[in-house]
């Protein structure tokens, strides 16, 4: 029997995420972001799930676009960072990757080489991330340089990014997109800003691609409930099994370090799960945790093999139940609020230990 430890791929809740996608931007062309292994979940098996649904795929870096290649995908894909260094260039034309262009030496990049056919780039300008792009008053000139050159085609897309689309209460993505229309305005190129939460909470930011990435991975990306994100549904379920059960009197602590300690007589039963697996170990006592559907409190550090819960108040529980960690019936935010820290980083940093069990 192999360890019973396995994240389950939800195929069909994918491509159900992808139409929720495309149904509240009806207007946009759907850009997935399968970038970081399609967040965790096998960037293949993703991208070929989802290769009739949307119009292009999206990845952080030129391996990533060449393994989606070499798998048979043939939709654009667009590198979210552009290219490296100068050299990754002829590859990326090679295979027809879309280029993101962020800075000078990019344009410079382009400008020298020497390619088989042209590029089509994206323009990413920075509209108050600060993290990645042109300053908007640079852009127009820098679109005229990529117009400019013979490695180009003519069919750039302007694009910016999002720092705090998922706080409905800011006036940052405001802010943010009415300098981006500002700048776009008159340049005639086709436009993106939104990623996750923009597209379900900010319609107006949708324009001509939306580029959402969590959300098709089937959780919210807010903290408070919103109507357009209650359709989704989780593509990967965390699953494994109870591997002991036993009882301890009032007053004893559980595992390293005796974090918790029973105020009452308990029953506790033992996960094969850690943070081995990529669990975190930062969940704190009370991080709900499914064993046979009902919910229970993580008492106890996380260890790297195995954790632990109080199973006092449901029925009995015995070696070989079923557990559920995150997934259907339990979003992965929520556990991931727990432990400081949010979804997108449980499921993308899910280790090759834990086999992908894919439901077509
Ligand atoms: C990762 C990324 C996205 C997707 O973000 P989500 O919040 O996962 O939807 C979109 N655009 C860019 C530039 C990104 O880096």
């Amino acid at each position: 029997m192999p360890r019973p430890t396995r994240a389950r791929i939800h195929l069909d809740n994918l491509r159900h995420n992808a139409a929720v996608a495309a149904g509240l931007a009806p207007d946009s062309r759907l850009m997935a972001v399968v970038k970081a292994d399609g967040y965790g979940h096998g960037a293949e098996s993703v991208a070929a799930a989802l290769d009739d649904c949307v119009a292009a795929f999206a990845v952080a870096s030129l391996e990533e676009a060449v393994r989606l290649r070499d798998c048979g995908i043939r939709r654009p894909i667009l590198l979210l960072e552009g290219v490296f260094e100068a050299s990754e260039l002829a590859e990326a034309a090679a295979i027809g990757a879309w280029i993101m262009q962020t800075c000078e030496e990019q344009l410079r990049w382009l400008q020298e080489a020497t390619l088989s056919q042209t590029v089509t780039c994206w323009l990413k300008v920075d509209t108050g991330m600060h993290r990645l792009g042109v300053a908007p008053q640079r852009a127009p000139a820098f679109l005229q340089a990529l117009r400019d050159t013979r490695n180009t085609g003519t069919d750039t897309v302007l694009c910016t990014h999002f720092s705090r689309a998922d706080e409905l209460a800011r006036d940052e993505t405001r802010e943010q997109l009415a300098c981006f229309l500002a700048l776009c305005d008159g340049l005639g190129c086709l436009r993106s800003a939104a990623n996750s939460p923009a597209v379900l909470a900010w319609p107006e930011t949708h324009l001509d691609w939306i580029r959402p990435g969590y959300m098709l991975y089937g959780d919210s990306p807010f903290r408070e409930p919103l109507p357009e994100a209650a359709a989704l549904k989780p593509v990967m379920t965390l699953e494994s099994k109870v591997i002991g059960v036993r009882d301890i009197p009032a007053g004893d602590a559980v595992g390293y370090g005796a974090t918790w300690r029973a105020a009452r007589p308990s029953r506790i039963a033992t996960v094969t799960a850690g943070y081995g697996d990529g669990y975190p170990r930062t969940a704190d006592n009370g991080t709900p945790v499914l064993v046979n559907g009902q919910r229970v409190p993580l008492v106890g550090r996380v260890s790297m093999d195995m954790l632990t819960v109080d199973v006092t108040d449901i029925a009995a529980v015995h070696v070989g139940d079923p557990v559920t960690l995150w997934g259907e019936g339990l979003p992965v935010g929520e556990v991931a609020r727990h432990a400081s820290t949010i979804g997108y980083e449980l499921v993308t940093r899910m280790p090759a230990r834990v086999p992908r069990e894919v439901c077509a």
